[in-house]
């Protein structure tokens, strides 16, 4: 990557060596326009980053592909990237609200025949409003304003008499999506999460959702549209500021580097924008829009055995419960190992309380509640990661961004409106693939075809 000259010109300048940046890079590249891409790490990729740690590549940021992510799916055809199943055979695990460990096959969820009956009826009620809902303009379905005034979880409440129905419909959305707690968020924002995946039914399904991994790892996409962008992409270049007027804009570095420029595309999550200097001032309605949406926060756990120990004993690896601290676990062993890898997360509340741990005792918390999914032999690993993207300056969060409860009706179409000559965009805004690196490319894509 080269590194900036005092003052270049160019036709636009992209912040952000996220997926989203460097699809619009590549998209205005391709149609002539001189393009830089301004990238604050000294690594490419954003949320996204294949790393071996221990000896054993881990996906420390997103990894999975779903057959509904058409735009990723076309991208990693473009770049010539093959995928593989995540491993499936055998019993999944739930431990329910009883504290019982329950093992179960397919779609059979082992709970009273009460709370099946109204997991599936939430589940018919929210594949409904789904189906009502354009995910590019949430705003705009029928009753919008009402379900974005109350919390999923209050909406649940009003739903259904059934704790454990409750429970396992909030750890869907809550936990396992916006990683907030169902309380924080408002019952249009589920909607959207579900609507942004074609349908509720999707989400729930992990053997559709979470189907298929990149091998060498989901990075590989933003590395391979970097390297066929070669000098055009900077880094190690964070932007500081934004002078605009309607003819175009200077975008600084903290190296002092300048980049005039007739358009920018500002490719970073929302909760970023703020810290960029812009002259003048954004319109006071965009700063607070951004005000309104904030980062969930999930711990993702890597945790390598000498073999995969639970599919001889006919486990899947697939584990949830909403009363487990890690909610979610699933095999994550290479499709090229011998070692097996399990991949958990510890999501909002539960995050905020192991993270108020030793190093030493979130560790064994993350393994007790292992080994109650796969037995004791998860309490040995051979190597044990964290992911903390919380902590990353260029990211300070995971997965992604959301609404709090009224913001969506209030705000949402705002994050989408450029202003003069600087567009801004990054999964966090997408409609379908919200969230997603599907919704970065389709972001990525918007933005460029804009210009
Ligand atoms: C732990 C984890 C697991 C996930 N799992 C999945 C999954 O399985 N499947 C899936 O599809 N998605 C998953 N995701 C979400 C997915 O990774 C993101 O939605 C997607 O990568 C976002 O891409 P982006 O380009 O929009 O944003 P980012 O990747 O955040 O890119 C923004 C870039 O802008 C840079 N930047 C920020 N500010 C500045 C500045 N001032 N100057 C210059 N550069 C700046 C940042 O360094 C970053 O590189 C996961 C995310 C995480 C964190």
């Amino acid at each position: 990557m080269m590194s900036a000259d005092r003052v270049t010109d160019v036709d636009v300048v992209v912040v952000g060596a996220g997926v989203t940046g460097l699809t619009a890079a590549t998209r205005l590249t391709r149609r002539g326009l001189r393009v830089v891409v301004l990238e604050a790490r000294d690594r490419i990729g954003g949320r996204l980053w294949t790393d071996t740690v221990d000896g054993v590549r881990l996906e420390l940021g997103g990894q999975w592909v779903s057959p509904d992510q058409t735009a990723l799916l076309e991208t990693l055809d473009e770049l010539g990237l093959q995928t593989f199943t995540r491993y499936r055979e055998g019993e999944n695990v739930y431990v329910g609200r009883d504290g019982r460990r329950r093992t179960f096959a397919g779609a059979a969820f082992p709970v009273s025949e009460y709370t099946a009956a109204e997991v599936d009826r939430i589940t018919v009620l929210m594949d409904k409003l789904a189906g009502q809902m354009d995910p590019l303009r949430p705003w705009e379905m029928p009753g919008a304003a009402e379900l974005d005034r109350v919390s999923f979880a209050t909406w649940l409440e009003e739903q259904t008499d059934d704790e454990e129905a409750r429970d396992n419909i909030a750890l869907y959305i809550g936990p396992a999506m916006l990683t907030k707690p169902a309380h924080a968020f408002s019952a249009l924002s589920a909607v959207l999460m579900a609507a942004s995946a074609g349908s509720f039914s999707h989400l729930v399904d992990a053997d559709f959702i979470l189907d298929r991994r990149v091998v060498g790892g989901l990075q590989q996409v933003p590395l391979r549209l970097a390297a066929q962008l070669g000098d055009r992409v900077v880094t190690g270049h964070p932007v500081t500021g934004v002078s605009y007027d309607a003819e175009g804009a200077t975008v600084r570095t903290s190296s002092g580097d300048e980049y005039r420029c007739r358009k920018v595309i500002l490719a970073v999550p929302p909760t970023l924008v703020p810290r960029i200097a812009f002259t003048p001032n954004l319109p006071p309605a965009h700063m607070q829009a951004r005000q309104h949406q904030s980062f969930g926060l999930v711990l993702k756990l890597h945790v390598t055995y000498p073999t995969p120990f639970w599919r001889e004993a006919g486990l899947s690896g697939t584990a949830f419960s909403p009363y487990q601290v890690v909610h979610e676990s699933y095999d994550n062993t290479n499709h090229d190992e011998n070692r097996g890898t399990l991949v958990g997360f510890v999501s909002d509340e539960n995050a905020d309380r192991l993270l108020a741990l030793s190093a030493e005792d979130r560790r064994a918390a993350v393994l007790a509640s292992l080994a109650t999914y796969y037995g004791e032999q998860a309490l040995q690993p051979e190597a044990y990661y964290e992911s903390q993207w919380m902590a990353e300056e260029w990211t300070a969060g995971a997965y992604a961004t959301s609404f709090d409860i009224g913001g969506l009706t209030r705000y949402g179409a705002r994050l989408q409106e450029p202003v003069g000559p600087i567009s801004f965009g990054s999964s966090d805004v997408a409609g379908l693939g919200f969230q997603h690196v599907d919704g970065a490319i389709r972001v990525g894509r918007m933005l460029a075809d804009a210009i």
